[in-house]
């Protein structure tokens, strides 16, 4: 099987601005992050890819040692700056191509989150059950992990952003085996 580094190549070919091999026990899962969704976030609810249909804290902790290689997946954006950039490229849906591209490579265990609501549907079906199973997935935060914590650890930049104008820091994760 590929050599995981050749994955981030990709990424980066793809438009990412960073990629990493990490270590699952770097990811940080914890309990506060589920009441930033619930109590704080206008979308707790409104999408299956979101609290609380997603798995719990404890359950993505669970979830992610059950791995022992990642990738994580990086995407710095300014609105001005990136605007016909950001025309052709979708950062979660590069994360799930990605993540599909090495399940079919024989990474049988291959599975991602991305960051922020899935957009996949004008509304979500949150009466039944998700129109496009094979490529919605929760973004990290929905499942409990601390992004902030995660990224740093990892050597990469995060910050509080005040405005949308300000450059902002994206972040997905493939969990590879
Ligand atoms: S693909 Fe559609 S139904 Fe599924 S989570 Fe996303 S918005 Fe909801």
């Amino acid at each position: 099987m590929k050599n995981l580094k050749l994955y981030c190549q990709k990424a980066i070919e793809l438009g990412m601005t960073g990629a990493k091999v990490i270590d699952p026990r770097s990811i940080v899962t914890a309990e506060w992050v589920r009441m930033k969704c619930q109590f704080g976030c206008p979308g707790y609810g409104e999408r299956l890819s979101c609290p609380p249909y997603t798995p719990s804290p404890s359950q993505t902790r669970k979830i992610i040692d059950s791995y022992e290689k990642a990738i994580l997946l990086h995407l710095q954006y300014k609105k001005e700056r990136d605007k016909e950039k950001m025309k052709n490229f979708n950062f979660n849906q590069a994360v799930v191509g990605l993540e599909i591209e090495i399940f079919l490579d024989g990474y049988y265990k291959a599975w991602s989150m991305g960051a922020g609501p899935c957009r996949l549907c004008k509304e979500c079906n949150t009466e039944s059950l998700c129109k496009h199973g094979e490529r919605a997935r929760p973004s990290m935060e929905a499942c409990g992990i601390d992004v902030y914590k995660t990224a740093r650890e990892n050597g990469f930049p995060i910050h509080v952003i005040r405005s949308h104008e300000e450059e902002r820091n994206f972040y997905g994760v493939i969990l590879v085996e």
